[in-house]
């Protein structure tokens, strides 16, 4: 439901005619843009908000006393709200502005990973993490002398919840973990491994790149100490992400960069920091991109990410039932509440020249390892084919996007 209560009514050709994007044709034929996990495409609302705020009152925010700054700053801190509500989070001072889901994982393993990690110290993550998710853990790990430990999957891509237990010690001080995968679109059961986690006195970070555009999500019932996201894969523009961040967490957490709007006050002879999340706030932030944010996140609201989920479920379940039929093809991942992704190989072909066959008939798939290579090595493959589904896909993508594969594998095994 958006902020203002209201709800509208899910009818995919009205939603696709606020796509201006998905009315382009590539190589002559009608786009079928099914790279969505990757990107996903901006509704006109979110372009409007961002030529509103360049025509209308671009200014640097929080520093200045003039109109513009002022209606800047408002713009800007709207946006904060909109997320904590799009997150759950009980207030927007745990609501940190960042590039994106990468950034926020970097801020957390450089901020927080560097003064709790010591010596011996393990991280868990596991086999599904994109790699955003794994070098910034990598990186303080090697600095503090901690341990990577990753949780097994199987061969359909399910996360070890066992092994996960087996895992688990008094060592362990972080369990970073992935919501939806990016690779597959399996979900992990994040609501027991925080638990878990947390009875042995671990911090839970999750990486909600996926899940954040496809699933409610309440940070506070979820009870995660850290939650990430970028705004590029919600409909909204790149360069803005969130971190979440538990308030008493934040407190007590060094800033990640120094500079502009993150200071108290700066002398020579030393340095006191702004409160957060303004402490992790250094220099003049994306103001433009944060503000057009808000209008992706009323977007998805007005519509309800239910819905949403319940068009995508339907798409997916029927898409998987044929592209299955296809001989040679294995589909990855492929188990029931698989989310949006359709991951996939094709005995003897390489899924590169599957893309650019499907790129040819106008269907916009990804191709590779998809950040992802520890789980594609899990695997013993180099990548797959990766379709995945946003909120305006239809019954006639799905066709165009099957019928061309077939064509496609009958053409190269
Ligand atoms: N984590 C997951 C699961 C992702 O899918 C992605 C992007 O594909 C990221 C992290 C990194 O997000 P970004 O590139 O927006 O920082």
């Amino acid at each position: 439901m958006a902020s203002d209560g209201h709800t509208r009514p899910f009818d995919v050709r009205s939603i696709r005619a606020d796509f201006p994007i998905l009315r382009r044709t590539v190589k002559g034929k009608p786009l079928v843009y099914l790279d969505n996990a990757a990107t996903t495409q901006k509704p006109q609302a979110v372009i409007d908000a961002l030529t509103a705020y360049y025509t209308g009152c671009n200014a640097n925010v929080h520093r200045g006393i003039h109109t513009l700054a002022d209606e800047a700053t408002a713009a800007f801190e709207a946006t904060r709200e909109a997320a904590r509500r799009f997150i759950g989070a009980a207030s927007t001072d745990e609501v940190v502005f960042t590039r994106g889901t990468t950034e926020s994982i970097n801020l957390v393993a450089a901020s927080w990973g560097r003064e709790h990690l010591r010596q011996g110290d393990e991280i868990i993550l596991s086999t599904l993490e994109h790699h955003s998710n794994i070098v910034p853990w990598q990186m303080v790990a090697e600095e503090r002398g901690a341990r990577i430990r990753v949780v097994p999957v199987d061969e359909n891509g399910t996360f070890l919840y066992d092994e996960f237990l087996k895992l688990l010690s008094g060592r362990t001080r972080i369990v970073s973990i992935v919501h939806v995968s990016n690779a597959l679109g399996v979900v992990q059961p994040v609501e027991d491994i925080i638990r878990a986690a947390h009875a042995v006195g671990a911090r839970v970070l999750v990486d909600g790149a996926q899940s954040s555009v496809h699933l409610d999500i309440d940070v506070q019932r979820l009870d995660c100490d850290f939650f990430a996201c970028s705004a590029h894969k919600i409909y909204g523009p790149t360069g803005v992400g969130i971190l979440y961040a538990k308030r008493s967490l934040l407190a007590t957490m060094a800033p990640y960069q120094g500079g502009g709007e993150m200071i108290r006050e700066v002398r020579f002879s030393g340095t006191t920091y702004n409160d957060p999340p303004y402490r992790f706030e250094a220099g003049t932030p994306n103001i433009a991109d944060v503000v057009a944010f808000r209008a992706a996140i009323e977007y998805v609201e007005a519509i309800g990410k239910p819905t949403i989920r319940a068009h995508e479920d339907t798409l997916l379940a029927e898409v998987s039932e044929r592209i299955r039929r296809i001989p040679g093809v294995r589909i990855l991942g492929d188990i029931p509440g698989r989310i949006g992704v359709l991951s996939f190989t094709v005995e003897g072909v390489h899924p590169q020249d599957i893309g650019i066959l499907l790129d040819n008939q106008g269907v916009a798939v990804r191709t590779g390892h998809h950040c992802t290579q520890p789980l594609m090595h899990r695997f013993g493959i180099a990548g797959t084919t990766r379709a995945s589904l946003a909120m305006y896909n239809t019954p006639e993508d799905m066709d165009i996007f099957a019928t061309s594969l077939e064509k496609v594998v009958r053409m190269l095994s």
